[in-house]
């Protein structure tokens, strides 16, 4: 024989309906924090300076889910009487960028801030730094002195030298 709790029929519980409570304003001790802007990755200090690196794969990976789902609602919003929309290959890690952020105290070197560092690139690593630890990609591809044609000015323009 099995005893079956049944559960106690709750003897006095008024049913009041609860009178419904203002709006709780919330006076939170602390000032809010205004994003001032990006911080160091180092040490959360403001930043004062970044660079860009690759994605890793996950960051990668929402890039794309982004753009995906970006493009689906954009087939959704098409015109139907037009041609549906074509779009370029989804980005892959040599088109996307991101931006990394360092204190004055923990910037790595102008001339590395200059370049692409690879998605495995850790700075900015106290070890490392002025440096990093990875080998950045260059931007400077062509160099531009060659570039401007030097057209010759007419002697008369040139100082008078003997
Ligand atoms: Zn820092
Ligand atoms: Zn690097």
């Amino acid at each position: 024989m099995d005893t079956l709790t049944s559960p106690n029929p709750d003897p006095i519980h008024p049913a009041t309906a609860t009178a419904a409570l203002p709006p709780a304003v919330a006076e939170s001790a602390d000032p809010p924090v205004l994003p001032a802007g990006p911080a160091c990755v180092a040490c959360g200090e403001p930043a004062a300076v970044h660079w860009q690196r690759r994605p890793t794969d996950e960051e990668l990976a929402e890039v794309r889910q982004t753009e995906e789902k970006r493009r689906v609602q954009a087939l959704k919003l098409a015109d139907m009487q037009q041609p549906a929309p074509v779009f370029p290959p989804l980005p892959t890690a040599g088109d996307v960028l991101r931006a990394v952020y360092a204190c004055a105290a923990h910037a790595i070197s102008l001339d590395g801030a200059t370049l692409f560092h690879l998605s495995s690139c850790t700075a900015p690593n106290e070890a490392d730094l002025p440096g990093c630890d990875c080998t950045p990609e260059s931007l400077r591809e062509a160099p531009l002195e060659e570039e401007v044609p030097r057209v010759l000015l007419p002697a008369h323009w040139l100082s008078a030298g003997a």
